[in-house]
């Protein structure tokens, strides 16, 4: 499907979860954060129902996120029924890696093709820093898992503040390099402001060429990271806002002030 400036929307990112199991500061709020209720989340049955409808319009690029998505309860259960449909060529995660030592095997059996694990340090008491309490090493043991199950490539997502020129980001391309890794370099996002750039190593960010759809863990469908539109996919019925959502898809980001990167899932 083509939307008003002629740009191709094959790409659909899914938020299972608004809740995480790390806390990085550049993401996660201090004091915590408010839960969305239970019932507001989408069934797994509505995400792949939605999703079923989706590759019909054209989608055949999926990504599931979260929050953090293998906090979800079944969550192999779900990629699962999303690669069960036909018509998706790429199905991916991105997840903070700490789970992904016990789920690697399971997903890649699902039928989930490949991940981004977030790094942004692998210094032991930075990642601690970071991510207010993570332990290291959960991650690159997952990291090694997913290299084990096949999960292929496994993409490194490193959240700098300026440049690649960082120490952290330097020594995370180091270990990447030394571990046959591709890394990709997001530059610290703020969504009220409205300040984004485009992924180095990746595509996002890139707004003249933006394929992406997003779906909300509560069923908003979103054509714009920043931007406040959402249409309610239980409302709206799955095609009605699809068709809301890339028909008002805006050229270029703005700013969001309705949504937070946790229930979005970047
Ligand atoms: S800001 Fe919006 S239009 Fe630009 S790349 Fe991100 S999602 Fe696409």
């Amino acid at each position: 499907m083509l939307d008003r400036y002629s740009r191709l929307i094959n790409y659909l990112r899914i938020s299972v979860t608004d809740r995480c199991n790390l806390r990085c500061r550049y993401c996660m709020p201090e004091e915590g954060i408010r839960l969305l209720r239970h019932e507001d989340i989408l069934t797994y049955d509505e995400i792949a129902g939605f999703t079923r409808v989706a590759v019909k319009s054209g989608i055949t690029k999926v990504r599931i996120t979260g929050g953090e998505p293998l906090v979800r309860k079944g969550i192999v259960t779900l990629t699962g029924m999303l690669a069960a449909i036909g018509g998706i060529h790429d199905l991916s995660m991105t997840t903070n890696g700490v789970l992904l030592d016990r789920f690697a095997g399971d997903l890649a059996k699902a039928g989930l093709q490949r991940v981004n694990v977030s790094l942004d340090t692998i210094d032991p008491e930075q990642y601690s820093f970071i991510t207010r309490g993570g332990d290291l090493n959960d991650v690159l043991r997952g990291i090694e898992a997913a290299k084990k199950a096949r999960l292929l490539p496994v993409k490194i997502n490193c959240v700098i503040h300026e440049s690649p020129d960082e120490t952290n980001a330097i020594e995370v391309a180091r270990y990447c390099r030394e571990n046959d890794l591709e890394v990709r370099y997001i530059k610290e996002m703020d969504l009220e402001e409205g300040r984004f750039s485009v992924v180095m190593g990746g595509s996002g960010g890139n707004c003249a060429g933006c394929n992406r759809l997003r779906l909300t863990s509560n069923g908003k469908l979103k054509p714009c990271l920043f931007s406040g539109l959402g249409y309610d996919v239980r409302t709206l019925g799955y095609e009605e806002a699809i068709k809301q959502a890339v028909g008002h898809k805006p050229q270029r980001g703005r700013k969001n002030i309705n949504d937070s990167f946790y229930n979005i899932g970047g």
